[in-house]
């Protein structure tokens, strides 16, 4: 047994500016539709650049209204990714389309362009482009394959906070990206997202339908097209606010704790660190990935008897219960998307946490390797 308190898989970091600026917004008396809203969206615009940033109550819901605005329905289909968090698969749906999935890369995890290309059928009417683990997808191949095909795209960017590819920031490629704000995100608004879009006609309609498909006159109780309640609040805004201030730093700190997982992981046998490529990658989890010998469940049970939190992480979303009971999935179709789910574990991965934490981790890791058996 390694002594110390439990380290969890992941942690906020919340402080006094957090504190104050909610607290600015209760005494406000202005709860939502309010200015904190338009800061924490102007704040987005500044930092990546973009002409257009529309907060939702969720990174799920801003993934659903710009699948909504590309007049997604019944009969359409959708290629995406299943190795994701079940959200992005979820929001086709929600849309009234039919999620059809393209494996992965194998380094990436992200979905590798000709597997795209031979999921595209006469009924496809979108790409749901997933950028995984905060490794930006291969946006130069997939775009010209969407371009080639006439199809529009939308990129679940929600674990790639901040993110960039080719020296170009997520949201200023063509088409929007949408971040998510819950708690374990890289920023988090406690539950929130954003869609951040060059393109002001499409901002306009999402304003509309995030806000019950007002008019855009902003006439109250006008209600022009059919919309949702997906606004942010000014208190969850306030949180971004502060947040946002702070991003160098907690993105810093996550790259920092990154640096030393896979600097303490290069040596060990039975695991790859996670992969590095051209490409910068936004840190989010940690989820290096066991070779097939090991079981992986054996692992996180024996760190769970040494204090330290991790999870099977990420499950695909074809073979979810869902999705095998009701949309006819089953094992074999996706090798590569569930053969890194099978083998892949996130540790604790949280900003503020301190090298002797990595060095319990990775201590407890290896003893857990040992014991799981297979190297
Ligand atoms: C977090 C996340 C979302 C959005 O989740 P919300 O909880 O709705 O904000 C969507 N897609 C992926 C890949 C995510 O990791």
């Amino acid at each position: 047994m390694t002594a110390g308190a439990a380290i969890p898989l992941a942690k906020p970091v919340i402080g006094d500016r957090e504190i104050e600026l909610v607290t600015e917004v209760l005494r406000s008396g202005q709860l939502s539709l309010g200015p904190m809203v338009e800061r924490f969206e102007r704040g987005w615009t500044e930092r990546v650049g973009c002409r257009n940033a529309v907060a939702t109550s969720s990174g799920t819901a801003g993934l659903h209204l710009a699948l909504h605005a590309l007049g997604i329905g019944p009969g359409d289909e959708v290629v995406t990714s299943s190795f994701s968090f079940v959200a992005s698969a979820n929001a086709v749906l929600f849309a009234g389309g039919a999620p059809v999935f393209a494996d992965v890369d194998p380094d990436t995890f992200n979905m590798d362009p000709p597997r795209v290309e031979e999921a595209i059928t006469e009924r496809t009417r979108a790409i749901l482009i997933v950028d995984i683990f905060g490794y930006p997808a291969e946006l130069t191949a997939l775009l010209e394959i969407a371009e080639r095909h006439g199809l529009p795209v939308v990129e679940d960017a929600c674990q790639t906070i901040d993110g960039s590819y080719n020296g170009r920031k997520l949201g200023t490629h063509g088409h929007p990206a949408v971040y998510g704000f819950y708690a374990n995100k890289q920023l988090t608004t406690a539950e929130g997202g954003v869609v951040l879009t060059d393109d002001d006609d499409l901002a306009a309609l999402l304003r509309s339908t995030r806000n019950q498909g007002r008019s855009d006159d902003g006439a109250w109780l006008v209600h022009s097209r059919m919309g949702f309640n997906y606004r942010l609040s000014d208190v969850h805004s306030a949180i971004g606010v502060a947040q946002l201030e702070r991003l160098d730093d907690l993105l810093e700190g996550r790259a920092r704790v990154a640096a030393l997982y896979q600097h303490r992981l290069a040596p060990m046998s039975g695991v790859s660190p996670m992969f590095e490529g051209p490409q910068p990658r936004s840190w989010f989890v940690y989820a290096p990935r066991l070779d097939a010998s090991i079981d992986r469940d054996a692992v996180i049970v024996s760190l769970g008897a040494r204090g330290i939190q991790a999870k099977p992480y990420l499950p695909c979303i074809h073979l979810q219960p869902f999705y095998r009971l009701h949309l006819g999935h089953r094992a074999g179709t996706y090798p590569v998307t569930e053969a890194i789910s099978a083998s892949t574990i996130a540790l604790p991965f949280f900003p503020e946490m301190t090298e002797h934490q990595v060095d319990r981790v990775c201590a407890a890791f290896s003893e857990a390797l040992d014991e799981a058996g297979g190297r």
